[in-house]
């Protein structure tokens, strides 16, 4: 789907269940995925301290648990760019500059960043 597509189902969106509904839900998709990274960082954590023996019961849980917690937050960080996508038609004009001039700036600290 083009981005000219999206942008223009973001803003329908925004215009069939109002801005404050959709204000809600795009503070709601940012708290699941702050959960998500949560998650994925305790499921990793475990992972790594489970020790040397990979067939017990709690090894076996950590590992799925880690599998769940990486696919859940693939699904919450696309949940999160939609509501982006809605949250860009509330603001557009000024999200673009602001936009623009985050990308120049985070351009200019990994550049920095890579030369240390
Ligand atoms: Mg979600």
């Amino acid at each position: 789907m083009s981005s000219y597509l999206i942008a223009t189902l973001a803003a329908h969106a925004v215009l069939l269940w109002g801005e404050d509904a959709q204000l809600d839900i795009v503070q709601e998709e940012c708290a699941e995925l702050i959960q998500a990274i949560s998650k994925l960082r305790r499921a990793r954590r475990a992972v790594e301290a489970r020790g040397p023996n990979l067939d017990t019961f709690e090894a076996r849980a950590a590992d799925r648990e880690l599998s769940e917690a990486e696919r859940n937050i693939v699904k919450e960080a696309a949940d999160v760019w939609i509501m982006l996508q809605q949250l860009e038609a509330l603001v557009s004009g000024e999200y673009q500059a602001a936009r623009e001039f985050v990308v120049k700036n985070f351009a200019a600290k990994v550049t920095q960043a890579s030369e240390k």
